[in-house]
């Protein structure tokens, strides 16, 4: 059976309203957990759904796996606390440029500074079980950057993680959703075995494992909303098309 993979940002509440979107509030994140348990859902690691999609494993009926782009701090001080009272296992793609530091690359787009992950931080997540990734030295597009610097961005952020955790870091998640065939062809050459896009949709057997679909939770998702996202990974789901689904569901019921 196919796997949705779940994509969030920040855990804590939004400072301002350009963050809103990508901001779980620490409690909605419990909330969804707690979901994902009652719907039955068993949660993957990332190396699990690289074997599911390969057919190495037999994929449950419910699958599902978290996510978490960029290495903000509130991923150790806010997410593992959670995700350990349920157990489940998770990945934390990490921005290596900014370890230590704070999350410039967002000032563009109106976000507040936020604290980024340490090196004792990053450490200790992976102490704790989860899953380190690389998500480049500096959130770049990479769709739009040149091919040395593509190489450049994947081998010294991966080299970084694993000079600062010891081990393999072969996991990938393209900054802003942004690839192309050449660079997914790089992500390869750099040696990683799997890299998350954001296009949405579920994880089938057989699917691309360098173009893996994730599902983004928003700040402004409703419960309903997260079950819908659990079970269909869908995105994008306007309060137009919400409406529409309901009175479809409604109308289906009396007819
Ligand atoms: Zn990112």
């Amino acid at each position: 059976m196919p796997v949705t993979m779940l994509m969030y940002h920040v855990i804590a509440t939004p400072e301002n309203a350009a963050e809103a979107r990508f901001c779980r509030t620490p409690d909605e994140f419990r909330k969804d957990m707690e979901q994902i348990r009652q719907a039955g859902y068993h949660v993957l690691s990332f190396a699990r759904v690289l074997d599911g999609i390969a057919g190495k494993i037999k994929l449950p009926d419910k699958a599902v796996a978290i996510t978490f782009d960029d290495g903000v701090a509130c991923a150790y001080e806010n997410a593992l606390p959670i995700l350990q009272e349920f157990d489940y296992p998770a990945s934390v793609f990490v921005v290596t440029g900014r370890v230590g530091g704070y999350n410039e690359f967002t000032d563009a787009f109106g976000f507040p500074r936020r604290r980024m992950l340490t090196v004792n931080e990053t450490r200790a997540l992976a102490g704790s079980g989860v899953d380190i990734g690389s998500h480049t030295v500096n959130h770049l597009w990479l769709g739009k950057t040149k091919d040395s610097v593509v190489i450049k961005e994947l081998q010294d952020s991966k080299k970084a993680l694993e000079d600062i955790l010891g081990q393999e870091v072969p996991h990938f998640a393209y900054p802003f959703g942004s690839w192309n065939l050449p660079v997914r062809d790089a992500v390869i050459e750099a040696g990683y075995t799997g890299a998350c896009s954001t296009i949405s949709g579920r994880n089938h057997k057989g699917i691309d494992p360098y173009i893996l679909r994730r599902s983004e939770i928003k700040g402004s998702d409703s419960p309903w909303q997260f079950r819908l996202k659990l079970k269909f990974a869908t995105n994008d789901m306007p309060p137009i098309s919400d409406a529409r689904y309901l009175v479809s569901q409604t109308l289906k019921k009396w007819s």
